[in-house]
């Protein structure tokens, strides 16, 4: 039995994350998300270099395609590899035949001339031709100047911002701070600790297993009237597994809600890239039901459709080798573990 679905789409990835698997541990152990932030994450994108992000690229892409994930909307930061970076993960993932919509996030931690870095990356890859947004890492890492550059670029290009929104309590006076500023293109990550009554427009990202790794909290955005899409914040892009998850968190603050409403953030996925509606993904398991899906683990793609092109057929990836891609991302983790 098999059914088909479109190509499922991951709405907040961040694939430079596919090498910190097994990275060494920090000096001290985070006690709180902030210091998960300094100990882990930006300690890891500062080492970056293209070469590491091409194969993180690849590996995130490879996995995405693996879980029946044709579209990813990546969030990119490599402030030692800037320029260039946006180009490289947009290779990487057309190498494989998964389509990416990236953004590269600015941020002050590296003062203005790292933000102003950050912003001419993204304006360069957009205007080159190529669908991306605008990125910021969040408000609490910005100038109030940098997030209105960000902003002022996204209107001029005619682009959304994808940013995170308190995503810990460090981040709570990112209303104030985003006042006036979003746009209902803007994509809205996380939003933990962002009132129910807030202003800000745009779609909230929802990433259930990361809040839970990072302890943030639950963001319950069954509360928001915002649309809500689905993310893995770089854990993968199995969408299917996010959706269970997302489904019985939501069911742990309310026994009364059914799946439908997690399927339907994962269905909003299609708003934010709308060419995965045209690929195919023939399931292992018919039907592809939320009611189902919720309750039947280790669900796989038989075969993937990208454009009319089959990218995935008998558990491989059809363009690239999948043990090479393995082999060369465990060779650049290696790299990048050791600058830690
Ligand atoms: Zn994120």
């Amino acid at each position: 039995m098999s059914a088909t679905t479109p190509g499922l789409v991951c709405a907040h990835h961040h694939l430079y994350s596919a090498l910190a698997r097994g990275m060494p541990p920090p000096p001290k152990t985070p006690a709180n998300f902030q210091e998960i932030l300094e100990q882990i994450w930006w300690r890891l994108d500062a080492a970056l270099d293209l070469e590491m992000i091409r194969w993180s690229a690849m590996l995130g892409a490879l996995e995405a395609l693996e879980a029946g994930t044709t579209a990813i909307v990546d969030h990119h930061e490599s402030p030692n590899a800037i320029e260039g970076s946006l180009s490289i993960i947009a290779e990487a993932c057309a190498e494989v035949g998964v389509r990416v919509l990236p953004a590269y996030g600015i941020t002050d931690r590296h003062g203005a001339e790292g933000a102003r870095r950050g912003l001419e990356e993204n304006e360069r890859f957009i205007k080159e031709g190529n669908q991306a947004l605008v990125g910021i890492h969040a408000a609490f890492t910005c100038t109030d100047e940098s997030l209105e550059a960000a902003a002022a670029l996204a209107d001029q290009l005619g682009v959304g911002v994808h940013i995170h929104v308190a995503e810990g309590i460090g981040d709570v006076d990112a209303p104030q701070r985003l006042d006036g500023l979003t746009r209902d293109n803007w994509l809205l990550s996380h939003c933990v600790h962002l009132r129910t009554d807030h202003t800000l427009r745009g779609t909230i990202l929802h990433n259930p297993r990361s809040n839970l790794n990072n302890a943030v909290g639950y963001a319950n955005p069954a509360r928001f009237s915002n649309p809500v899409a689905l993310g893995t914040d770089g854990i993968g892009a199995n969408m299917i597994e996010s959706f269970r998850l997302a489904y019985v968190l939501q069911r742990s603050v309310d026994v009364t809600c059914g799946p439908d409403t997690a399927w339907s953030w994962l269905e909003s996925g299609w708003d934010l890239m709308p060419e995965a509606r045209t690929d195919q993904v023939t399931w292992s398991y018919d039907p592809m039901d939320p009611w189902h899906l919720a309750f039947t683990p280790g669900v796989r793609p038989l075969e993937v459709k990208v454009d009319g092109e089959v990218v995935f057929a008998d558990g491989r990836p059809t363009r690239v080798d999948a043990t090479e891609v393995r082999a060369k991302a465990a060779e650049q983790a290696a790299r990048l573990h050791a600058r830690l």
